[in-house]
């Protein structure tokens, strides 16, 4: 009961303080779809489900668990990494070793980071220019130290962005096959398509029977292609940030 009140606690803190409002300013609305851990299904079945419909996602990839084992799961190798960065999609920061920031001071909280911006950067020659907190842990401290080195930071609070937005928390809603039906899907994108606000999902595997965290390639399909035909632009969240 009290890990849960301070839960939510944290949860209000990191919606409400060390903002870093930015007005946000869209031609269409704009979904993007993100993928934690690099689950070696995400980097293989979801990154081709994607490229099938011509758009691109966020993978968010920890380097001490590439090629190995993920907080969910085996994660794809460095091949697969350079191939789904070579093919368009935007790779990235969730730390080095999938840290929970709220366990760490802030200069741990930026060793993790840098950590893993380095070794993304001396294997795809270009740092990750977005962030996204592990286990969606997000001490204020942590929100911080994102600011300083990405253009924005997501969280797993979820909500359409719309207006002004905080570049260090934004807001993403979970896609899991296991709990998330096409219905609730489908209001999000109406009302995303109806604001021209942005909508940006969060998800892990990407497979026919998925964990809890994950989503059928078919549902995967289906929420994109709703989103193109709502009239939606999809595209990875770094890019999003940095401009029309
Ligand atoms: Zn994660």
């Amino acid at each position: 009961m009290l890990d849960r009140l301070r839960r939510r606690w944290r949860g209000e803190l990191a919606k409400r303080a060390a903002r870093f409002p930015a007005r946000l300013a869209l031609d269409r609305p704009t979904l993007s779809l993100t993928f934690d851990d690099f689950h070696v299904t995400a980097a293989e079945t979801g990154a081709a489900v994607l490229e099938a419909a011509g758009v691109r996602g966020s993978f968010y990839v920890n380097g001490g668990t590439i090629g190995g084992m993920g907080e969910l799961g085996p994660s794809g190798d460095e091949a697969r990494l350079r191939a789904v960065h070579a093919a368009g999609h935007e790779i990235g920061c969730h730390s080095f070793s999938h840290a929970d920031l709220f366990r760490l001071d802030a200069a741990g909280i930026g060793a993790e980071m840098d950590r893993n911006a380095q070794w993304l950067a001396a294997r795809l020659g270009a740092r990750p220019v977005s962030f996204a907190y592990p286990y969606g842990r997000t001490p204020l401290r942590a929100k911080r130290a994102a600011m300083a080195g990405y253009r924005a930071a997501r969280g797993v609070q979820p909500g359409l962005n719309a207006g002004e937005i905080d570049l260090a928390y934004i807001r993403a809603a979970p896609l899991e096959s296991a709990r998330r039906d096409r219905e609730l899907l489908a209001r999000m994108i109406a009302e995303a398509a109806e604001r021209r606000a942005w909508l940006v999902l969060y998800t892990h595997d990407v497979q026919p029977a998925p964990g809890p965290y994950g989503v059928t390639p078919d549902d995967l399909d289906w929420v994109l292609r709703a989103a193109l035909a709502a009239g939606c632009a999809v595209r990875p969240l770094g890019e999003v940030v940095a401009g029309p």
